[in-house]
């Protein structure tokens, strides 16, 4: 088998093959973002099975409820549809497409929104907070792939996400990664995510409660950063948990220039920052609420 055979072969792993039943259910691991409570680097708590388990069996009823039926939104053909749209505005990486066409969207909608689940547009989230018009992922996720590492790899290696929301981004990087960290501020959005990929038993996937614009310590490095939410500047915090042949995407509010996509690459020898396109996004706040 041939490098690249292996790797098309591991990568984008596609959700049908990772909720294949486990013999013993391991929920994504969750925990409180002690640095960003205390100011002190933390080690990972536990991950929460039996806690994970039981929200698993939750949210598989809660949505057998409350999802409307015969809306035929399950189907694979439903998001391959959305794919196919979405690769007009490209050109994406085939993993980044494949990888859109495995996290079935509507269910991280509220279910008076469903049925605008796969359209090209952002929606409300609760909080106040919105999650990301799939086009946007999709051009974060293929800029990402274009990192010095994860050209290399094929994949996206560690990750490190700032702004869990719903978790469905968080699901799309569990698909082209090795290992998803996701931190969010809000602990009604961060509950509702653990919720939400439960069902989807992504054992590679860490969801932290806490401040994002401290990173996350306890797993750095990371090879890829990528930011949910728009600040003034990349905390330098990102900068150094980006790991050497990294990169990070975020939206920064350039003032004058209004919100734009910023990349920064980690080389040897320093950081390397490129301006994309206008972009808008939430803002990204300190602290956790
Ligand atoms: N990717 C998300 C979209 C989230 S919207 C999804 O798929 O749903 C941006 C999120 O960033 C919001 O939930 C907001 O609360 C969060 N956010 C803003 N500032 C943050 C910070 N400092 N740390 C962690 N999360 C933050």
């Amino acid at each position: 088998m041939t490098e690249s055979s292996r790797r098309s072969s591991k990568f984008p792993l596609r959700l049908e093959h990772m909720v294949r039943a486990p013999k013993t259910w391991v929920g994504p691991a969750v925990e409180a973002n002690d640095a960003a409570k205390s100011g002190s680097s933390a080690a990972p708590g536990p991950s929460t099975q039996a806690r994970g388990r039981s929200a698993a069996l939750q949210a598989g009823n809660s949505s057998a409820r409350h999802r409307p039926a015969g809306l035929g939104l399950d189907s694979e053909d439903v998001r391959r549809r959305m794919v196919e749209r979405l690769r007009v505005g490209g050109p994406y990486h085939a993993h980044v497409l494949d990888a859109l066409a495995s996290v079935p969207r509507h269910r991280f909608i509220d279910a008076a929104l469903v049925t605008q689940a796969y359209e090209d547009t952002s929606l409300p989230i609760g909080h106040g907070q919105t999650i990301s018009k799939p086009s946007v992922v999709a051009r974060m996720l293929d800029v990402l792939m274009d990192g010095v590492t994860a050209r290399a790899a094929g994949h996206l290696g560690r990750v490190l996400e700032i702004g869990t929301g719903c978790g469905y981004q968080a699901a799309v990087l569990c698909c082209l990664s090795r290992h998803v960290v996701s931190v969010e501020r809000i602990k009604g959005l961060h509950d509702k995510a653990r919720d939400l990929v439960a069902p989807l038993r992504m054992n590679q996937l860490r969801l932290v409660y806490g401040d994002g614009m401290l990173g996350h310590p306890p797993n750095a490095p990371y090879d890829s950063i990528i930011a949910a939410a728009c600040g003034s500047s990349v905390p330098e915090s990102w900068l150094t948990q980006l790991a050497v042949g990294g990169r990070l995407i975020s939206p920064v509010d350039g003032a004058t220039k209004g919100q734009m996509l910023v990349v920064v690459d980690r080389h040897e020898g320093g950081y390397q920052r490129t301006e994309f396109e206008a972009v808008q996004f939430v803002p990204l706040k300190s602290g956790s609420i």
